[in-house]
């Protein structure tokens, strides 16, 4: 084939992407948890371990209001039934290789061990009127966005409801026990911005939120809106989620404001541009009433001209009034090896003037657990 015939059969046949939705095939699930069943399914969970019905409220009201996977803590329970139910119910999926604490143990980073030897992280970060968990939900990432060091290893797998649901539940033990300075506390918040994206592992991050969000005994009663998930703009689950019914904030990483630099920085702007981005996200304001957050990792002298910030608040602000939205500026943590950086304080302050200068709210992110290598896969890339 000649070279303009293999440039024409190229433009017929575009060049895979690097998105990986499916699992790969031939391996092992993560055991099954008491998280990843909806309320029926622990109830004939239970039955089929010989127990009756009522055990399987008895088992969640242990481990999601009390927060106990421990036999020995669940003495309402014959003895038998409590083995029977633990080693069945409640398998341990995630092992903790290394902690790191910052900012005087207020943020607590840790790094886990799932069932096949797979690296996940979670992070902990208490403030005074809250407390966040940023929780993982993929081993790795498909999506390859150079910046991010997860990007850069690949998709290992995805993680099941259960594995989810076990980082939330670990920080909320962690709060409710006064692990972290400040007393006893509760778990307020959960993110979806550790290793992964939420949006390609659909089914288990659904079924981790509904888990989250499901009053006492069946799930940890939190706030939907308490709960956000972050994502690269996977624009048909964007509309899924918000036809779910449960108002959780989206925040989507934009990156940049046009379509030339946005391909290099999130490569699944090749298949999601972004004008249909930002407009499936004006879209998912509109009917679920929560105001959607823009990410924007500050890289200098890549995306941080003024002239882009000029571009950005005119893009959010062609899809209506500014309220929907606001932007979240994230200074770059470089990951190891990378020839970018954070961007100047001054080119950063400009950026922010641009953007409320057009109205569009705009904070910047506190950068909190720099020096634990709080972004994002970080702390798995060094250990693997
Ligand atoms: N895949 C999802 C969620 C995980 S990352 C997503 O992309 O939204 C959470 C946020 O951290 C995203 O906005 C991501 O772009 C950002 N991020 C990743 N690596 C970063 C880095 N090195 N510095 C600053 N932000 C980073």
């Amino acid at each position: 084939m000649s070279d303009a015939q293999q440039s024409r059969a190229g433009s017929v046949n575009p060049t895979p992407l690097p998105l990986v939705f499916d699992q790969p095939r031939g391996r092992r699930k993560p055991p099954r948890h008491l998280a990843d069943l909806d309320a029926d399914g622990r109830t004939v969970a239970a039955e089929a371990l010989g127990e009756p019905a009522y055990r399987a409220k008895q088992l969640a009201r242990h481990y999601f209001t009390r927060l106990v996977d421990d036999p020995a803590d669940m003495t309402d329970l014959p003895a038998a039934s409590r083995d029977r139910l633990v080693a069945d119910l409640l398998p341990a999926l995630l092992t903790p290789v290394r902690s790191l604490e910052a900012d005087g143990g207020t943020t607590r980073k840790t790094l886990w061990r799932l069932f096949d030897g797979a690296l996940v992280e979670s992070v902990l970060m208490r403030y005074p009127d809250r407390a966040t968990i940023c929780v993982s939900s993929q081993a790795g990432c498909g999506m390859a966005c150079p910046f991010c060091a997860t990007g850069q290893g690949g998709l290992q797998r995805n993680m099941s409801a259960g594995e989810i649901v076990e980082q939330v539940v670990d920080g909320a033990r962690a709060m409710a026990r006064g692990d972290v300075p400040g007393g006893a506390g509760r778990l307020s918040n959960v993110v979806f911005m550790g290793m992964g994206e939420p949006m390609a592992n659909y089914k288990a991050v659904i079924g981790a939120i509904r888990t989250m969000v499901a009053p006492a005994p069946d799930g940890l009663g939190m706030s939907a809106r308490g709960i956000t998930v972050s994502t690269v703009g996977l624009v048909p689950r964007i509309n899924q989620l918000a036809d779910e019914d449960i108002p959780v904030t989206l925040a989507v990483s934009l990156h940049a404001p046009d379509d030339e630099l946005r391909d290099e920085l999130v490569p699944v702007n090749t298949r999601w541009k972004v004008h249909d981005v930002v407009a499936v996200a004006w879209e998912y304001a509109r009917r679920t009433k929560r105001r959607v957050s823009i990410e924007y990792a500050m890289i200098k002298d890549i995306n941080d001209q003024a002239w882009r910030a000029d571009l950005l608040g005119d893009v959010l602000r062609s899809y209506g009034d500014w309220s929907w939205v606001h932007v979240n500026l994230i200074p770059l943590n470089p990951t190891p090896g990378s020839i970018w950086t954070a961007s100047r304080r001054e080119d950063e302050a400009e950026f922010v003037r641009r953007l409320q200068a057009k109205g569009v709210p705009t904070t910047v992110r506190d950068t909190r657990g720099r020096e634990i290598d709080g972004a994002c896969g970080q702390l798995a890339a060094t250990d693997t």
